[in-house]
């Protein structure tokens, strides 16, 4: 089955929907026995509603399908998906790694939380390639890949980082919200565990926090369940319905943003205001070839670099713009622009830029009506 397949069909098998196309929302705590012998008996499929109802279990199934996984951990952000799989392996003593580049909230978790349970944290160039081996201690338990940052847009080589990172014991995880669990596929690709933040494509109308953890391995899926049940991890029955309800059409929303986003992206490199590109799918992305071998497509989010340096224009440039909102997170159906430098952090040094990078995630408006807002915008800085 082709992934669009698996996106229409997935996770509705078995539903008890009444004849509904869709699993029902059940508002839950309490499951009820009919006889006290079962109370203990571990026989029913849930004896606690923390163990999930019937849609968490239809929006895990379509995970599980598109990552390839055997069992998805459905979290209440993409953060808390980043922060599961580093409390289920990581104890007082050991070493993770993380990517130069990796998602800001998942780096002051390690800085401000891992680090008081005595585990350290360093960083290692997105681009490292061969060379992480010299970041590897005896004491690393986990390293964490983002490609491409979700910013700065780096893609190094991850399947050899992570194989090389597997041959001396490490876990791999990796953040794959960009490539939404469509573009790549961390599992086939040495990693341990695929974390991404369904806020983004998959719930894809701003309007639900969510993440998912997903892997293949028994032992590692076990490990993660175990810590999940432990830790009181839980998300809403209306939130997993309203992610699975946006996973359906994710196929065809993520060809629009990757159509629209493409087109404007090549628009804007012909402009005289931006210095560079940092699209993965032109070519004059620095990371272009290896883009091409890892990735099937890209999304609708990319960032570029204008010749600017001056904030007070930079802040007019985007408060200009009337299309774009200006806001956190990305994957919606409307048009985002951030300026990043403020959260720029690149502690092994992995980014140098001699202007401003902007961010821009191109929703599902017309591009060429985004276009003329940019110009437009555009038209008053040098
Ligand atoms: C947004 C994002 C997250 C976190 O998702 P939330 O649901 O906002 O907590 C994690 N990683 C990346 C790359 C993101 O862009």
């Amino acid at each position: 089955m082709k992934d669009m397949t698996k996106l229409a069909h997935k996770g509705r098998d078995g539903t008890d929907a009444g004849g509904g196309a869709n699993p029902p929302i059940q508002r839950a705590s309490t499951i009820l026995f009919e006889r006290a012998e079962d109370l203990y008996g571990n026989k029913l499929p849930r004896d606690y509603a923390t163990d999930g109802m019937v849609v968490h279990d239809s929006l895990k199934e379509a995970v599980n399908a598109l990552e390839g996984a055997i069992q998805t951990i459905l979290t209440p952000t993409g953060l808390a998906a980043c922060t599961l799989p580093l409390l289920t392996f990581c104890k007082a003593g050991d070493h993770i790694l993380l990517s130069d580049n990796i998602y800001g909230p998942t780096r002051k978790f390690a800085m401000t939380q891992l680090v008081r349970f005595g585990i350290e944290t360093s960083f290692f160039d997105p681009r490292a390639d061969e060379a992480i081996t010299r970041n590897f201690r005896d004491n690393t338990r986990a390293v964490f890949f983002e490609a491409p940052g979700s910013l700065t847009m780096e893609i190094g080589n991850v399947p050899l980082m992570a194989k090389l990172a597997k041959a001396k014991g490490i876990f791999t995880l990796m953040d794959n919200t960009w490539a939404a669990g469509w573009y790549f596929k961390p599992l086939e690709n040495h990693i341990d565990v695929s974390v991404h933040a369904a806020t983004k494509y998959p719930g894809g109308h701003s309007d639900a926090l969510m993440g998912f953890v997903s892997a293949k391995d028994g032992k590692i899926a076990r490990a993660l369940r175990k810590y999940d049940q432990a830790s009181g991890n839980m998300v809403s029955a209306d939130d997993a319905w309203l992610v699975l309800r946006g996973l359906r059409s994710m196929g065809v929303r993520l060809a629009q943003h990757e159509a629209s986003a493409l087109k404007i992206a090549r628009w804007l490199e012909e402009q005289p205001a931006v210095q560079q590109m940092l699209h993965p799918a032109l070519p004059s992305h620095p990371d272009h070839e290896q883009w091409q071998s890892d990735f099937t497509g890209a999304c609708g989010l990319f960032s570029f670099v204008i010749h600017e340096t001056n904030e007070k224009k930079v802040l007019e440039f985007l408060d200009r713009l009337k299309l774009f909102g200006l806001g956190f997170s990305w994957g919606g159906y409307e048009s985002l622009a951030i300026h990043c430098d403020p959260q720029i952090v690149r502690p092994a040094g992995s980014w140098k830029d001699t202007g401003t990078l902007i961010r821009l995630s191109i929703g599902l408006e017309d591009p060429d009506d985004l276009i003329a807002d940019l110009a437009q915008a555009l038209a008053g800085i040098g």
